[in-house]
């Protein structure tokens, strides 16, 4: 098994895009993730980052005032095709997508992976069926329905490998348990942002606050019982302040 982290791309925000609580006007440059998964059975991609279009045209995608407090500052290399090569792979090789959530952030890569299956938790597709607005970016929809695998609540992958439901930030979110040989590895993707926000009192941006307060607990009841190191999605500092091996390094 190898397990890499990809750097998809940065963006400069306002402090409060993290944190409602936070005072406007202190500007942060965030990373985002995608995850590569290589098992005896295939290759399996947790989220895709960014689209094209949110590279080329944040304005237009984003909106002229969320593209404020929120600006992508991705390069080609950020993209996931390239992420992918840089590591020896192309799309091709991919067995299976997984999409933490359908923001456009993890799932805007979509669109490169017309011919591929998908798993995604139910309710966070059908929470794009009704409200497509709400994830801003059509490329992470780009998928045909026969492509689609819905799953409902914690789904083994592969060995050693779980999805695990953790709604609230969407309805339909999840995280991934990875196991190693350095021990287990917890991505909360966007169930919590931060290390500070690894907290049911101190959540970010949710569609569902309570749901989004008990995934919290979840998350740390599992790094309780299970010694995990908890990964968080846009954590500014972690990488480097916890020495994270980020692509091309990776955990086996
Ligand atoms: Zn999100």
């Amino acid at each position: 098994m190898r397990f890499w982290i990809l750097p998809v791309g940065k963006f400069d925000v306002d402090a409060t895009v993290l944190d409602p609580a936070a005072a406007p006007g202190r500007r942060l440059s965030i990373p985002v993730y995608a995850y590569l998964i290589q098992t005896p059975n295939g290759l399996l991609l947790f989220d895709t980052g960014c689209s094209a279009q949110c590279r080329l045209e944040p304005r237009k995608l984003l909106g002229d005032d969320f593209s404020q407090l929120l600006a992508p500052q991705l390069t080609p290399d950020d993209m996931i095709p390239s992420q992918l090569a840089g590591i020896g792979f192309t799309v091709k090789d991919i067995d299976l997508v997984m999409n933490s959530h359908l923001h456009f952030d993890h799932a805007g890569g979509n669109q490169e992976f017309s011919t591929h299956r998908f798993m995604i938790q139910k309710n966070e597709w059908e929470g794009l069926v009704q409200d497509p607005a709400q994830y801003l970016d059509p490329a992470a929809a780009a998928i045909d329905r026969t492509q689609l695998t819905l799953i409902h609540g914690d789904t083994p992958v592969d060995e050693g490998i779980t999805l695990i439901f953790t709604p609230g930030h969407t309805l339909g979110h999840q995280s991934l348990l990875v196991e190693t040989s350095t021990g287990p590895l917890l991505i909360t993707s966007d169930a919590v942002y931060t290390r500070e926000q690894f907290d049911p009192d101190h959540v970010g941006a949710s569609t569902d606050l309570k749901l989004a307060q008990s995934s919290v607990k979840r998350l740390m009841e599992i790094v309780h019982e299970t010694n995990a190191r908890p990964f968080f999605s846009h954590d500014p500092n972690q990488a480097r302040q916890e020495n994270w091996r980020i692509a091309p390094l990776f955990y086996h």
